[in-house]
């Protein structure tokens, strides 16, 4: 027997996400360890990190607790620095 599917309604007016887009960055599926794609949202002056594992779904977790000051710090970032000695000896690099 032959499954009807009725399209989905589409809402008369446009709703907004619950969260705000911040940043991209990387991270690793907690089951797989594979390294993928995560997004930091800010939801209720809170920080979450949402990542989709092909194999396992989507994953959210809480990163920071005020989202106001998550933000505020980032104006501080700056770009990493290679030191000029290593205290020990390196076998491999992780690759990005
Ligand atoms: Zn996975």
């Amino acid at each position: 027997m032959t499954e009807v599917i009725e399209p989905k309604t589409v809402p008369a007016v446009k709703q907004d996400a619950d969260y705000v887009f911040y940043e991209l960055t990387r991270s690793i599926c907690p089951e797989c360890r594979r390294v993928i794609d995560a997004h930091i949202l800010l939801r209720d002056n809170k920080v979450y990190m949402r990542k989709r594992c092909p194999r396992h779904g989507q994953f959210e977790g809480l990163v920071y607790g005020d989202a106001e000051a998550y933000t505020a710090h980032s104006k501080f970032n700056k770009p990493g620095t290679i030191p000029l000695k290593f205290s020990t000896e390196i076998d491999r690099w992780l690759s990005t």
